[in-house]
């Protein structure tokens, strides 16, 4: 008993030296926890430059898009510079993403074919309507000579206009407005390309390109087509791509269409 009772206070002391360590390793792991927390949201920015050869070898390349100059374009051009901060370690994924305001930055294959469609030589002026993120504009840019791009939502244009000039892209021109009307000032164009979908082709582009030039544009309204329209000596021809899905153009072509029976 006296053994017993004389060893009663030994083992309250290794009591008291667990709990302590029990605290302090607790201590250690919330620590631990506020430190992670604190931390700056881990982003893959060294793995951009491989999930882009990816993205052009297996979305772009693999869909017969192969024309040197755009699979190099798509190659350089920074995707993720153009995705929203939330979005950003998407980039590469083989769909399109928000980019705000209810609209998106198209898929990479659409903006390889669309770019590949224009069959450019680097000498060429060049319209688009619907600047977005600016992430067309910016491959665009590096198979054209210079790129006038207009955006109907200043919020957007604001924000691509002022990631390509941080990106050093300076052939390419931001105007804010509706691009139903084109950009007379600077037209004739060797290409226009529109990348929100009017239900149907707005006559005032067609009027500014260049005699032998092409429009890409999707037409229609929930179903849609990719079509190249290239203005010859004897009028425009018209060539189907593929059903695609971009969200409306909206703006003048909305009354045009609201005036028809
Ligand atoms: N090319 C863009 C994506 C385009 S999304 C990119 O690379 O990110 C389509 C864009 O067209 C949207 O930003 C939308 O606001 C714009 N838009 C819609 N109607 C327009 C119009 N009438 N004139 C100019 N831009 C228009």
């Amino acid at each position: 008993m006296n053994c017993r009772l004389s060893r009663t206070p030994t083992t309250s002391g290794l009591d008291m030296n667990s709990k302590i360590l029990e605290w302090k390793s607790l201590l250690f792991v919330l620590g631990l926890l506020v430190a992670v927390m604190s931390m700056p949201v881990y982003s893959q920015e060294s793995a951009y430059p491989n999930q882009r050869r990816m993205m052009v070898e297996e979305q772009i390349m693999s869909r017969g898009v192969t024309d040197p100059g755009v699979v190099k374009a798509m190659g350089e051009v920074p995707r993720h510079a153009f995705v929203p901060d939330p979005l950003r370690d998407r980039s590469y994924i083989d769909g399109p993403l928000a980019i705000g305001s209810g609209q998106t930055i198209s898929q990479p294959y659409i903006v390889a074919l669309m770019t590949s469609l224009l069959e450019l030589d680097g000498s060429e002026k060049i319209l688009e309507i619907g600047t977005g993120s600016g992430y067309q504009a910016a491959v665009l840019s590096r198979l054209a000579r210079e790129v006038y791009t207009i955006e109907i939502r200043e919020e957007l244009g604001e924000k691509a206009e002022t990631t390509l000039t941080d990106l050093g892209y300076d052939n390419v021109h931001v105007r804010i407005g509706d691009g139903y009307q084109g950009w007379p000032e600077e037209a004739p164009f060797d290409g226009i390309m529109v990348t929100a979908a009017p239900g149907e082709i707005p006559e005032p582009l067609i009027g500014q390109l260049k005699q032998g030039a092409k429009l890409v544009i999707p037409v229609g309204d929930f179903f849609q087509d990719l079509l190249v329209l290239t203005k010859t000596d004897d009028g425009v021809e018209r060539r189907e791509i593929i059903p695609v899905r971009f969200v409306p153009m909206i703006g003048e072509i909305e009354n045009q269409k609201s005036q028809k029976p």
